[in-house]
């Protein structure tokens, strides 16, 4: 049997391949088989090329049903395909091109100039853009040139280890890594996905994510592909476009922040969701008040899911049973999820509601970081589990709850304080909009907990008053002893908060 995950996906496309695979905003149309061919041109200009064995094909494009093609027909040629955000500049590419050794790279006309010279001087063999042709690239884009080639193409046969993608981390925390996947990687959580969501004839995606990432490359297209499924693609993220598309559609995925911003709509109500059956939600933490706002004013209730560029999905709430807010719900079918403190022995069973690191296991979890083998063995326990970096615990019911990324822990005084009990209090707060809670290096305590807080429009609060409330709820240790107001939190594009950044902004004003 075929491993390659474009096997997979080819063995469930639709009997009737003239059906409509993705629909965009504009207003084109792609059936199945027009995935199929124009795939197949792609994978066999790529077969043109005569480049290596596992040879990775970089890719930093606007999304484009043509960049979920080139993922397709990269797949199917047996090469590496590599993500890259479409906001990173000079510095990061030059990092990523470095770091990655793309034998091939994609980028769009006006990066052409200075990511083409960046990637001749690191020794790439060809630099495309996808399809308009930059001005000086008198080549043609990959598009023009994959035109002439036969829209036959046989998937080449591939291993279950044998590498599909690299996806570099978001970056949250400190320097992105490359996260190797193998097509079996994306092939298990795919059909389990598929399985838990219950998938079903008649599914429609509005598929609003990046394409250069896990959630939106990898849980939502992999979703629609493995079912035979439209998808309706909109470029980004639009509160006008999503509103009106809704009705259209039956499974919509997004980070929290989209949640928020459909909620700020007042056109969002019942009645556009009336085809919906599943609205998730991943990538940073949804908070309660969201998921309980979209509870009552669409009658929908979110499923909140976790995972990560190295393991893919590791746990969901259930489609049937109960979604707990705040949680991110059972460990998916096949993964292992454990929670570990330092006091827990080797093979013990996790304790119910005690905090500490998440570990994980399954056919899920990835190959390595690229280039990066101390630090993949530094991840790995002796047997064998992945040490997510993340911190939670876990319920009587088996729901994993995050409370933050070990690197975000804060250690005072000698006491573990969890920023996101803190920022729970101070979110509850009436004037506040949203918090960050952070350690800031203290002479005395070793790191000081200190709270950066947004107020929503015209509400007034100051950090006596706000230090005040604290007191009276948590214990003194926790109680954040600087308190700073800004207007926004830094986010990346992922909706996460940079706390990095926050530390960094911050640490100066603290001393
Ligand atoms: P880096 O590893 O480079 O610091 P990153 O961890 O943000 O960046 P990703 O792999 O894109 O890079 O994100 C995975 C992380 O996102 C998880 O480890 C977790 O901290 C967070 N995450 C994902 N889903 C959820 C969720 N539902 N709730 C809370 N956090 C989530
Ligand atoms: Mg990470």
């Amino acid at each position: 049997m075929n491993a390659n995950l474009y096997a997979l996906f080819a063995n469930h496309f639709p009997k009737d391949l003239s059906r409509c695979c993705i629909e965009t905003h504009d207003g084109r149309y792609y059936s199945w088989l027009d995935i199929e061919r124009a795939s197949a041109k792609l994978a066999n200009l790529l077969c043109s090329l005569n480049l290596s064995a596992g040879a990775r094909i970089a890719v930093q494009v606007e999304k484009s049903p043509e960049a979920l093609i080139l993922y397709l027909a990269t797949l199917r040629a047996g090469y590496v395909f590599l993500p890259l955000n479409t906001a990173y500049q000079h510095a990061e590419i030059g990092y990523f091109i470095q770091d990655a050794e793309p034998e091939v790279v994609v980028c769009s006309p006006q990066n052409f100039g200075w990511v083409s010279q960046i990637a001749f001087q690191t020794g790439s063999k060809h630099v495309f853009t996808l399809d308009a042709p930059s001005q000086g690239n008198n080549r043609g884009s990959l598009l023009d040139r994959a035109a002439c080639m036969s829209d036959q193409f046989t998937t080449v046969q591939s291993t279950p280890t044998d590498l599909a993608a690299i996806l570099y981390t978001s970056g949250t925390t400190g320097r992105s890594k490359g996260a190797m996947l193998t097509h079996q990687n994306l092939s298990s959580n795919a059909l389990v996905l598929k399985e838990i969501w219950q998938w079903r004839e008649g599914d429609v995606l509005l598929h609003a994510l990046p394409l250069f990432h896990v959630h939106g490359l990898f849980v939502a297209s992999h979703g629609a592909l493995l079912n035979g499924s439209k998808m309706i693609f909109l470029p980004k993220f639009d509160a006008d476009q999503v509103l009106h598309y809704l009705p259209q559609a039956t499974v919509m995925m997004g980070v929290p922040t989209y949640y928020v911003r459909l909620l700020q709509d007042m056109r969002l109500n019942q009645t556009l969701c009336r085809n919906m059956r599943l609205f998730i939600s991943g990538s940073a933490p949804l908070l309660t008040e969201t998921f309980t706002q979209f509870q009552q004013r669409t009658g929908q209730t979110i499923l909140e899911r976790y995972g990560m560029s190295e393991t893919t999905m590791l746990s969901s709430n259930p489609y049937d049973g109960v979604r707990k807010g705040g949680t991110v719900g059972l460990a998916l079918p096949g993964v292992s999820i454990r929670v570990r403190t330092q006091d827990t022995k080797v093979g013990e069973a996790s304790e119910a509601e005690v905090i500490g690191d998440i570990e994980v296991k399954g056919p899920n979890v990835f190959q390595g970081y690229w280039r990066m083998p101390e630090k993949t063995a530094e991840e790995f326990t002796d047997d064998g589990y992945f040490r997510t970096g993340d911190v939670g615990k876990l319920d009587q019911d088996g729901y994993l709850s995050i409370v933050g990324r070990s690197k975000d822990l804060i250690i005072s005084g000698g006491y573990n304080v969890y920023p996101k009990e803190i920022e729970s209090l101070i979110d509850d707060m009436p004037e506040v909009l949203e918090s960050a809670v952070i350690g800031l290096a203290h002479a005395d305590f070793g790191e000081a907990v200190s709270a950066v807080v947004v107020l929503k429009a015209h509400a007034q609060l100051g950090a006596t008053t706000l230090i005040a409330r604290l007191k009276s709820q948590i214990a003194n240790f926790k109680v954040p002893k600087r308190v700073f107001f800004i207007d926004e939190l830094p986010r990346n594009t992922m909706g996460k908060v940079q706390k990095n950044n926050l530390r960094q902004q911050f640490q100066d004003q603290s001393r």
